[in-house]
């Protein structure tokens, strides 16, 4: 443990994901082009998405822009940018390619009503 104190390690960690936090975007771009094919996105554009979010679409969970995943909300749709939002990796892995319809009556079974969550409008961001 090179920190003598742990604010120290979390310093470290909020400056190095500041300053990596475009090539993080380019990876999701990458990953988003391989499995989507068109519409092309790049580093920028993820970035758009999730400064538009700080919570995650389905649950409503806080999510930043490093932690956060990349969500199509329609497979079908790809990488268009109306189908594009940000959701914790529970709710991206657990949904899958299935429709969201399919994914809100499982959270629902958990207590999880979309229809409260707030719209998805930008939400207070929170800071790196
Ligand atoms: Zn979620």
């Amino acid at each position: 443990m090179p920190y003598k104190h742990l604010r120290d390690k979390r310093a470290y960690d909020r400056r190095y994901r500041r300053e990596n936090i475009m090539s993080r975007h380019r990876d999701r771009a990458h990953l988003a082009n391989r499995r989507y094919g068109s519409p092309k996105l790049i580093a920028a554009d993820v970035a758009a998405v999730f400064a538009n979010r700080a919570n995650c679409y389905y649950c409503d969970a806080p999510v930043d822009s490093w932690s956060g995943t990349l969500e199509h909300i329609d497979a079908a749709l790809g990488n268009s940018p109306s189908n594009l939002t940000v959701a914790c990796p529970p709710c991206n892995n657990g949904k899958n390619n299935r429709p969201k319809s399919i994914w809100l009556k499982r959270l629902a079974t958990r207590g999880i009503r979309h229809e409260d969550l707030p719209d998805s409008m930008p939400v207070q961001r929170r800071m790196l």
